[in-house]
């Protein structure tokens, strides 16, 4: 899709590959010129080292190549907690002590929309809340939206397959970078290893297009280049829902021992050879 570019495969291990993860892999695979794998276990309570063992194996049985080593993410919160330590002396964040059952308490007070914050904590006084972090009280650490917007004026990307795109991340409110029980986030870890890893082509599901305008945001903040990407389609089932792993989608591994062999399920996964 582009010659040269770099691209990379990056599940997380908490479950067997289906069909749907093959779609994407070999996607990846097939954009660009080097293709890399990343692991995105930073999740301790659902990650499972034999799930990232069938994921080697299973990659490899598909016929996929990719180059070492493997970025395994959980080797890397001192790298995460830096990024979080910048943009916190830029006052980008604010620590939130809300409960799941705060937010929703204050959502429905507000009638404002049940996925985002209602900004809570974002005013509380920063030496109050300061005292409340070093007390050791659970919190996340969130973007101040409306101050990160400031800095970086409107952002777009372009999309090989939806073309160019205005970015709107105000419409998820004010996001999670460090969650209570996880010192990072999604968001936080896969930008800054696309960055360190010198991503230049994004592929990925187009469920993650609204993932992609916090990318752009941080991004933007961090002075990280901006990689062009290509949101793809989903593989869905017969009755045409996307495939999850809770749904027991078939998994590769369930495909070859069954019998199918590497070039049909490949042709399965919408790349026949
Ligand atoms: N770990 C993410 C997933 O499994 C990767 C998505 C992405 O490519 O950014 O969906």
């Amino acid at each position: 899709m582009i010659q040269g570019a770099v691209t990379r495969f990056a599940p997380s291990p908490t479950g067997l590959l289906h069909l749907g993860h093959a779609h994407a892999a070999l996607f990846a695979a097939r954009a660009g010129g080097r293709f890399l794998l990343r692991l995105e276990d930073i999740d301790a309570t659902r990650c499972r080292p034999e799930f990232t063992e069938a994921i080697f194996e299973d990659l490899s049985w598909l016929g996929l190549r990719w180059e070492e080593p493997v970025r395994v993410q959980s080797a890397h919160f001192a790298e995460y907690r830096a990024v979080l330590h910048r943009l916190q002396s830029r006052r980008l964040l604010y620590p939130c002590f809300c409960t799941r059952a705060d937010i929703a308490a204050a959502v429905s007070a507000q009638h404002g929309p049940a996925h985002i914050y209602p900004g809570t904590c974002r005013g509380l006084d920063p030496g109050l809340a300061a005292v409340r972090v070093a007390a050791g009280e659970a919190h996340a650490l969130r973007l101040d939206m409306a101050r990160a917007l400031a800095e970086t004026g409107p952002l777009t990307f372009q999309d090989l397959i939806h073309g160019p795109r205005r970015c709107d991340p105000t419409a998820q409110g004010d996001v999670v970078l460090a969650r209570k029980d996880i010192p990072a986030s999604y968001h936080l870890c896969v930008t800054h290893d696309d960055a360190l890893q010198g991503v230049t082509l994004v592929t990925r599901g187009e469920d993650l297009l609204e993932a992609t305008d916090i990318h752009r945001l941080l991004q933007a903040l961090m002075g990280w280049p901006e990689p062009s990407y290509a949101h793809h389609t989903l593989i869905r089932d017969g009755e045409g829902r996307r495939l999850a792993k809770r749904d027991k989608a078939p998994t590769l591994r369930a495909l070859r021992e069954a019998g199918r062999s590497p070039a049909e399920v490949r042709a399965m996964a919408g790349f026949p050879d």
